[in-house]
């Protein structure tokens, strides 16, 4: 039997729950009354915290700052109809942390300590989490270098931190998304599947220069030719082509999204064939104009399911399905709404 931590708990004096307008929720800025904090140091992980969320002091030399070592994760807490709180495969996401961590050379956490920091911080927070369709609250975990000390090296010490925040639907529409065939995210023997701090800031620079031509998001391609798709923003790509739901092979390039394997999941239990492999740009381009692509979206935690309208490619426009007419992954959402949301079945065994 796991050990239960002991966890000091200091609640804060100045809730902000009832100036909070939930029906005006945008993305990742509003912030539950506390966060999970925990330091990493002589090799053990230490001083296990709920604290009033707040700023944290700490030298501008920190290491993470300089070299970036940092991780992170993103996963949802659900409203169930009984009023009980379903966090959404945790033990996956938990997985990928330490995944990444290692990929970083960083120290892995303990499942006890990321998981009963989560219980403890929801629990407290229970009331921040929304009760309404497509709400939820988006969990954060974080952990970051905090060695003052400016070789470059792994550091020695290190934060962990799990933030919350109440959300809504991340995007209100299709997206209009442009294929990128100069910048890379993810290169071979590189970091694209960590959840790391820097794939974020790279990919920053080329999506503000997409956007600025009136896309949405980039569809990444890999980094040796720029032939083949990868992934979408900050979410997993999926198509359906000959009724079949099609997505990229995971590779040391792509995050393997939990999203996405859930819906692969889920569209096999639909009856769906599945297919994971590499998908060239001159496919998927043929097949818009011939038909045979009926469908196109992004899967994530926080994109959800995001169908994908428009993609662009070397200065040409290409013009997807309706998406108000697209069936596959409209089923595959709803199931996975119901099952998140308690409205079906758990048969999976997804929701803690
Ligand atoms: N790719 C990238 C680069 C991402 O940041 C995310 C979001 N975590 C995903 C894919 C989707 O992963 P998940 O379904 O686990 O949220």
């Amino acid at each position: 039997m796991t050990e239960t931590l002991t966890i000091k708990t200091t609640k804060t004096e100045h809730s902000r729950f009832a100036e909070t307008d939930f029906a005006n929720l945008p993305f990742g800025k509003v912030f539950t009354d506390h966060m999970f904090v925990a330091d990493y140091e002589d090799g053990v992980w230490k001083n296990l915290e709920l604290v009033p969320y707040g700023p944290i002091e700490m030298s501008p030399a920190i290491s993470a700052l300089h070299y970036g070592q940092a991780i992170f994760e993103g996963l949802k807490a659900y409203r169930q109809p009984n009023g009980d709180v379903s966090v959404f495969r945790a033990d996956k996401n938990f997985a990928r942390f330490n995944k990444s961590a290692t990929r970083m050379a960083m120290p892995t956490i303990p499942e006890e300590v990321f998981m009963q920091g989560l219980e403890a911080l929801i629990n407290l927070d229970k009331n921040w989490v929304p009760d309404a369709e497509d709400y939820a609250l988006y969990i954060r975990p974080v952990m970051f270098a905090t060695d003052p000390y400016m070789g470059v090296r792994p550091s020695a010490t290190y934060k962990f931190v799990i933030l919350t925040t109440p959300t809504g639907p991340y995007f209100s529409k299709p997206l209009k998304v442009k294929i990128e065939s100069h910048f890379t995210r993810g290169a071979d023997g590189g970091v694209g599947a960590a959840k790391t701090a820097g794939n974020y800031a790279l990919s920053m620079f080329p999506t503000a220069a997409a956007q600025a031509e009136g896309y949405d998001q980039l569809i990444w391609t890999d980094s040796k030719e720029h032939l083949y798709v990868e992934e979408s923003g900050a979410a997993n790509l999926v198509f359906v082509m000959d009724g079949k739901v099609v997505t990229p092979e995971v590779r040391e390039t792509i995050l393997d999204g939990v999203t996405r394997d859930t819906v692969l999941t889920l569209a096999k239990s639909l009856g769906y064939e599945v297919e994971e492999r590499r998908i060239s740009i001159q496919e998927v381009l043929e097949n818009i104009e011939n038909g045979r692509l009926t469908e196109a979206f992004a899967v994530g935690t926080a994109a959800t399911i995001t169908q994908i309208a428009e993609i662009g490619y070397e200065g040409k426009l290409y013009t997807l399905t309706d998406p108000a007419t697209r069936t596959v992954s409209v089923a595959i959402a709803k199931k996975l709404n119901d099952i998140r949301f308690g409205a079906a079945a758990d048969e999976f065994g997804w929701n803690w």
